[in-house]
């Protein structure tokens, strides 16, 4: 159920449409748009009665949202989401027209390495560093991630070269970790299901990078999302990393026709993953060309400084080179599409 307001109604009105409805047992969503202010509500499990809000004063309307997921929806908000990310040099915005570049290694291994690799992306103006502390594997005897002392070689980076971190969490121990020393918090593919650490993501307060499920539907992709979404943190962006198929040549088939078919359903920017939705390091700059011309927001790539020594996803990290080469022809086209790339 969505609560359309007037454009000029109040603050106050706002706020006595909210207590209203939290007064009969249900959570209210205020979402101030340009326009008018809308208020979603979770938490119905059947009919609400409409008459006592839609007189109220400052309310144009009730109206149902049909579709199963609600706050992502662009029913709810009609102007795209733009997070935004504040980082030691300043604020990263993404979505709408502002497009947004995440690099770094897929793990962080060592100090040197991470270091190695930030010094190298840094004059290329990529705000936002990547590199997972903890590493959600395939195997048990792979290379699990340094967990604590990782995110503290992340802080290490940040604090040296300025950049904005972004680092995955695996469970809500970890999350908790995580939101204390990452700018964006990353909920990984095998775990855009887990609803307890969606939950706890939720009431995190810092902005969310939700991975798509490597066999999720969209449908599941957006109800994800909306378990984030419906415990108050609004600030998610999506991102697509190749979904499974019988496609036999590449890692993950990189489902780019996702963009357009979010865009028409959600207000949440999304990003495109390259580099775990190919597996291959040549594939990553012809798809990264053709995300940032379906309309992604961003990108978020796997940056190694010596890619054969990676002790996770060498195969799939380009070089800094590669990666300064990447962003030039990205920032082109994205310029074409009247994008600004921060
Ligand atoms: C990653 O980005 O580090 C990662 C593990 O990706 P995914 O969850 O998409 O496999
Ligand atoms: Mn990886």
């Amino acid at each position: 159920m969505l609560v359309v307001m007037q454009s000029h109604a109040t603050d106050e009105q706002v706020r006595l449409v909210c207590d209203k409805i939290e007064s009969l047992g249900l959570k209210a969503h205020p979402i101030p748009g340009a326009g008018r202010t809308a208020i979603g509500i979770t938490g119905n499990n059947g009919a609400i009665d409409l008459g006592v809000l839609e007189s109220m004063p400052g309310v144009i309307e009730c109206i149902p949202v049909t579709k199963p997921y609600k706050l992502v929806s662009l029913d709810v908000k009609t102007e795209p989401t733009i997070v935004r990310i504040p980082t030691p040099t300043g604020d990263v915005l993404v979505g709408g027209p502002h497009f947004v570049m995440v690099a770094g290694p897929c793990a962080v291994e060592t100090e040197e390495q991470c270091l190695a690799v930030a010094e190298q992306l840094q004059p290329t103006g990529v705000h936002l560093f990547r590199g997972g502390a903890y590493k959600p594997r395939t195997s048990p005897y792979s290379f699990q991630g340094l967990g604590l002392p990782g995110l503290k070689i992340l802080e290490k980076v940040r604090k040296i070269y300025g950049f904005g971190i972004v680092t995955e969490a695996i469970d809500n121990e970890s999350l908790d970790l995580v939101e204390e020393y990452a700018d964006v918090i990353q909920i990984g593919a095998r775990n855009m299901q887990n609803f307890s650490l969606l939950k706890r993501a939720g009431r995190a307060k810092k902005p969310v990078l939700l991975k798509r499920g490597m066999s999720a539907t969209l449908d599941e992709f957006l109800m994800a999302a909306e378990y984030i979404l419906s415990e108050g943190n609004y600030n998610v962006m999506l991102c697509e990393r190749g979904v499974r198929t019988f496609s036999d040549f590449s890692r993950n088939t990189l489902d780019l026709a996702v963009i357009p078919a979010v865009k028409k359903r959600s207000h949440l920017p999304i990003l495109i993953d390259p580099s775990h939705g190919t597996g291959k390091r040549h594939k990553v700059l012809p798809m990264s060309r053709a995300a940032v011309a379906a309309g992604a927001d961003g990108l978020l790539v796997e940056v190694h400084h010596q890619p054969e020594q990676a002790l996770s996803d060498g195969v799939q990290s380009i070089l800094p080179s590669g990666f300064s080469s990447l962003l030039s022809e990205v920032r082109a086209i994205a310029t074409l599409l009247h994008r600004h790339l921060n």
